[in-house]
């Protein structure tokens, strides 16, 4: 299956969740077994050949696709969740939304010093998440190998930012616009 397939398989929502937004719905993907395995496939083959400790997947459609790329790549995975829902000592970063901000947090022993990760998240747009997850897993001692998402919107810069910060960053699929 090709990339043009994987991009078929992803519908596309007007006005969600608010008027203006074109919601990029992968649920469709996920649910076509064919789609689904090449997605994580395409995900994990930049880094395959590399050696890679963990994944971090960003919830929650993060941990989707994050899962099996950490199977296919031998690693273990890491959750990045919302404030308040990993249950053990956890350190939190912040990150601006559109309006307001939010937190994210990792365990502050899911890394080892010097462990090479790599982030996995199903879409990014302005790339705040994706910064603030890179943040997190630099604060405790992680490397980042690098950074796979399935769609890029790449006029809100979130790909430009994260390769600003030095993050070999990739993305199945782009969009034009919002
Ligand atoms: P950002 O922090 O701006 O890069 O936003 C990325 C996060 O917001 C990802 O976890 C996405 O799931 C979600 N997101 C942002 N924009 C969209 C969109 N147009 N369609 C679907 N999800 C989106």
């Amino acid at each position: 299956m090709l990339v043009d397939d994987v991009k078929r398989l992803i519908r596309t929502i007007p006005d969600y969740p608010k008027p203006g937004i074109m919601f990029r719905d992968v649920t469709t993907l996920m649910r076509d077994a064919a789609g689904f395995k090449a997605a994580v496939s395409a995900l994990a083959a930049p880094f395959a050949g590399q050696r890679i400790d963990a994944v971090a997947g960003i919830e929650a459609r993060g941990f989707i696709f994050g899962g099996p790329v950490a199977e296919q790549l031998g690693c273990g995975f890491v959750p990045i969740r919302k404030k308040g829902k990993l249950p053990w000592t956890t350190i939190g970063q912040q990150y601006t939304l559109e309006y307001g901000v939010d937190t994210i947090e990792v365990h502050l022993d899911a890394v080892r010093t010097g462990e090479r990760v790599l982030i996995i998240d199903d879409l990014i747009a302005t790339g705040g998440t994706a910064e603030a997850a890179v943040k997190l897993i630099t604060r405790i001692g992680g490397i980042i190998a690098g950074a796979s998402f399935v769609v890029d919107l790449p006029e809100l810069g979130g790909m430009k930012l994260l390769k600003s910060l030095g993050v070999d960053a990739r993305a199945l699929v782009a969009y034009d616009g919002h």
